[in-house]
C-alpha cells in the first residue's frame, strides 16, 4: 500500500495522467484480482452484520467473475440502522463542529491513500474506465473537503445578528444552523463513490447521523466508503450501511419515521415514487433529490468544430453513456451539420472498448443485463425511426462474448421521436440539424429534465446560451467535456426542473446548508 502515498490524484493529473498513476493502478488491480469473491457484511453501529440471504457482485465485463458476496438486507435491518443512528445522533450533533471536521477529514484522506483500491474497485463493479474510477474516487475525497471547507469558512455557521432595540433591556440574537438528526443517503450505480461519499460527507460534518444504502449493483465502492468512515474514528453508529434490494430493504428505510431527511440520487421515477412516499409521513422532511438528465449541447456555425466534437463525443459516451450529464442530444446549425457529424462518427469509431480495467480502453460495458437489453430496444427503435450513422450492434465475439458490450451509437431521427426526451442511459445519443438559434433553444428546454447542458459558438451566442437554458450546470466551448466533468468547488453539480430538488449544487457554496435547520437564540438581560 506504502507506493499509494507517492502519487495523489488532482483535477489537473485527471487530464494527463502520468506513468506512476498506470504502475500504481496496475498493482491495486494484481491486489485485488488476488482477493476476489470475499463476503462483505453490513455495518450498523459498527458492527459487522450478516442477512440470511445474500447476493452476488458481478463483473460486467465478464458476468463469471463474482466479485463479492454481499448481504440482502430486509426491513429488520432498515430498523436496526436506523435505531443505531438514532442512538449516535445527539452525542454527534453535540460533537464540537471542529472535530466533526477534523474526523471527516481524516476521512477524506484515508480515500486518497486508498484512490487506487477503490478505482480499481469502481472499474471493477461499474464498469468505469481506469480514469473515470480514479475521478470518482478523488472527486468524493474532495466533496467531503469541499462540506469541511465551507463549515470552517461559516464558523460553523454560529452567525451574531442585530441586537433588537429594547429600551432598557440588551438583547442578543444569534443564528446557529444545527443538525436535522438521522439522514438516509440513497446513490445510484453510476458514481457509487461520489454520491454515496458526498452527501454522506455534508450530512456528517453539519452533525448527522446516517444510513447509506447503496444500489444493488454497486455496494462494494461503498463498503470501502463505510470503512474509511471507520478507519478515521468516526463513532460507532455514527454512519451505517447496509445492502439490498431498493424495493424491500430501501422502502422500508423510506417509510420510516425515524428518517429526519434524506439525499436520494438516481433515475426521475423511483425519486418520484420516493418523494410521494417519504411526504406521508406525519410533517415535511428536507428531501434532497438528485434524479435523471436529458443534457442537450448546442453548436452554432460559429463554432470550433474540433473542439465541439472532441467534447461531444467524450461527454456522450464517457462511463458508456450512463451518466447523469451525458451528452444524448446534440443540435447542430445546419451549415457545419454534415461536417461536425462526420468528425463526431469518425471520433467515436476510434474508441476503444473492452476490460475497464485495462489501461488502453475507453469504454467498458454498462452495468447489467437490464441495460444491454434496453440499449438493444432503443436501438430498434431508433433504425425503424431514422438512421444510425454509427454503432447500434451489441459486441458478442472474443472477448466481449460474457460481457455487456454495447457499440457506442449515434442516431438520425425526427425531433418528435420519443427518444429524444426519454433518458436512455446506454452510449446513443441523437443528433439533429436546426436553422435558427432560438430554435435549437425551445428544443434544448423542451423537456422535464434541466441537470446540464452544453454549448460551442462564440462568447456572445454563449451569454445568449447562458441566459436562455434550463440547467443547473453549464459549459460553453469546453473540449474537455461538452456537458459533463463537473468538479467540486469549480463547477457544483445539480439540476433544475425533473432533474433535482433543492436548487443548490453540490460541491457549491449553499450545499452543506441543505443538512441543517436553523435556530434563532435570543436572550434578553436588563441593561
Ligand atoms: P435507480 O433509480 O434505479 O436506483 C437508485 C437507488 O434507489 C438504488 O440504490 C436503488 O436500489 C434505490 N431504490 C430503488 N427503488 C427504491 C425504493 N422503492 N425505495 C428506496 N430506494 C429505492 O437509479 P440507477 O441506480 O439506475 O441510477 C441511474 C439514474 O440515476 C439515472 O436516471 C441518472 O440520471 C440518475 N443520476 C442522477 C444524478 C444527479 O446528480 N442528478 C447523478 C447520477 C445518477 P436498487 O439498486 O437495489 O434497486
Amino acid at each position: 500500500m506504502a507506493s499509494d502515498q507517492s502519487f495523489k490524484l488532482t483535477y489537473a493529473t485527471m487530464f494527463n495522467p502520468p506513468e506512476l498513476l498506470h504502475e500504481q493502478y496496475d498493482a491495486a488491480l494484481a491486489r485485488i484480482k488476488a482477493d476476489m469473491g470475499r463476503e462483505y457484511a453490513m455495518l450498523i453501529d459498527g458492527k459487522e452484520v450478516f442477512a440470511d440471504e445474500k447476493f452476488e457482485n458481478r463483473f460486467p465485463a465478464d458476468t463469471d467473475v463474482v466479485l463479492g458476496v454481499f448481504q440482502k438486507g430486509n426491513a429488520e435491518h432498515a430498523k436496526a440502522a436506523l435505531a443505531a443512528a438514532r442512538k449516535a445522533a445527539r452525542g454527534w450533533a453535540h460533537t464540537p463542529w471542529q472535530e466533526r471536521v477534523a474526523l471527516l477529514r481524516k476521512a477524506a484522506e484515508i480515500m486518497d491513500r486508498r484512490t487506487f483500491e477503490m478505482g480499481v474497485v469502481l472499474s471493477l463493479e461499474v464498469g468505469k474506465n481506469r480514469m473515470e474510477g480514479l475521478g470518482d474516487v478523488a472527486e468524493t475525497a474532495d466533496l467531503i473537503r469541499y462540506s469541511c471547507d465551507r463549515m470552517e469558512a461559516n464558523n460553523g455557521f454560529i452567525n451574531p445578528m442585530g441586537q433588537d432595540p429594547l429600551t432598557g433591556y440588551v438583547s442578543k440574537n444569534t443564528s446557529v444552523l444545527k443538525p436535522y438528526g438521522v439522514w438516509l443517503v440513497i446513490s445510484p450505480f453510476n458514481f457509487p463513490a461520489a454520491l454515496s461519499g458526498g452527501p454522506s460527507g455534508a450530512a456528517l460534518v453539519a452533525g448527522n447521523t446516517l444510513v447509506m444504502k447503496p444500489a444493488t449493483d454497486t455496494p462494494w465502492t461503498s463498503r470501502l466508503i463505510a470503512e474509511c468512515f471507520k478507519e478515521a474514528g468516526i463513532p460507532d453508529g455514527v454512519y451505517n450501511y447496509v445492502t439490498g434490494p431498493g424495493s424491500t430493504l430501501g422502502q422500508a428505510l423510506i417509510e420510516s419515521p425515524e428518517v429526519d431527511g434524506i439525499t436520494f440520487t438516481g433515475s426521475f421515477d423511483v425519486g418520484m415514487g420516493i418523494f410521494r412516499d417519504f411526504a406521508q409521513g406525519r410533517y415535511v422532511r428536507p428531501t434532497i433529490l438528485e434524479l435523471g438528465g436529458k443534457n442537450p449541447a448546442i453548436i452554432t456555425k460559429n463554432a470550433d468544430i474540433e473542439a465541439a466534437a472532441v467534447g461531444i463525443v467524450r461527454s456522450a459516451f464517457g462511463l458508456q453513456g450512463q451518466k447523469c450529464s451525458a451528452n444524448s442530444r446534440i443540435l447542430i446549425e445546419s451549415p457545419v451539420y454534415d461536417r461536425l457529424v462526420a468528425r463526431i462518427v469518425e471520433l467515436t469509431e476510434k474508441l476503444s472498448i473492452g476490460d475497464p480495467t485495462d489501461r488502453a480502453t475507453y469504454l467498458g460495458p454498462v452495468v447489467n443485463k437490464g441495460s444491454y437489453r434496453d440499449y438493444q430496444e432503443f436501438v430498434g427503435e431508433l433504425k425503424a425511426a431514422g438512421k444510425i450513422l454509427t454503432g447500434g450492434k451489441v459486441l458478442t465475439d472474443g472477448e466481449y462474448a460474457k460481457g455487456y458490450f454495447c457499440a457506442p451509437t449515434i442516431a438520425e431521427v425526427p425531433y418528435d421521436h420519443r427518444l429524444w426526451k426519454h433518458e436512455m442511459f446506454v452510449p446513443i445519443s441523437t443528433v439533429g440539424k436546426f436553422e435558427k438559434l432560438e430554435d435549437a433553444m425551445a428544443i434544448a428546454n423542451e423537456v422535464d429534465y434541466g441537470l446540464t447542458a452544453g454549448f460551442y459558438g462564440t462568447e456572445e451566442e454563449a451569454k445568449w446560451f447562458f441566459d436562455n437554458i434550463e440547467a443547473g450546470v453549464t459549459y460553453a466551448n469546453r473540449p474537455m467535456g461538452s456537458t459533463t466533468g463537473a468538479w467540486p468547488g469549480f463547477q457544483p453539480f445539480g439540476g433544475w426542473k425533473g432533474s433535482g430538488s433543492s436548487g443548490k449544487n453540490a460541491g457549491g457554496l449553499h450545499y452543506l446548508q441543505l443538512y441543517m435547520h436553523e435556530q434563532i437564540q435570543n436572550i434578553v438581560r436588563k441593561a
